[in-house]
């Protein structure tokens, strides 16, 4: 932006300037813009704790401990934030955040039982919390490394039902 453009930018937001007054950034010099990849994969589970008999699993966890499980179509969005480039203008090649998610979770999950085939879900309550936090786990250095930082993970289980996180406070 040009300085006239500026100026004119800058009057329009905090009113007209004094003279010998520093001209005000325009808010958008920095910009942090947030970019949304959505995937999906199908797989199994079931809810309960080993150290915990059937009676109080289904006592707790409902339909979703009976014991041989059930099937889930999973929804998956993942938000980074970065800067657009300069020539480019992308924050990140899209196909290129796709392929990363594939490769460090989708291909993992897809059609799995996160009960028993799954390594970085093992021992634990494959809970949509459980799964959201894991991902955001699996993600984070390899998102990085895009030169995007990771925001937000996000999983539907459910039409009704998802899980948000973004990282710890
Ligand atoms: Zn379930």
């Amino acid at each position: 932006m040009n300085k006239a453009a500026l100026d004119a930018s800058s009057k329009a937001r905090f009113g007209p300037l004094k003279e010998g007054q520093p001209v005000p950034l325009p808010l958008h010099s920095m910009p942090l813009v947030h970019v949304i990849r959505r995937e999906r994969f199908s797989a199994a589970h079931r809810m309960g704790r080993p150290d915990w008999d059937q009676e109080k699993n289904s006592a707790v966890f409902g339909k979703c401990a009976n014991p041989h499980g059930h099937g889930h179509n999973y929804v998956l969005w993942v938000t980074v934030k970065g800067q657009p480039d300069a020539e480019t203008s992308y924050v990140v090649d899209l196909g290129v955040l796709s392929a990363v998610i594939k490769e460090h979770v989708v291909d993992q999950l897809d059609h799995r039982n996160l009960d028993i085939e799954v390594p970085w879900l093992k021992g634990k309550v494959t809970s949509t919390e459980t799964l959201t936090m894991a991902i955001w786990d699996r993600l984070l250095g390899p998102v990085r490394a895009l030169g995007v930082e990771l925001h937000c993970i996000r999983v539907e289980e459910t039409e009704n039902n998802h899980v948000e996180y973004h990282g710890e406070l």
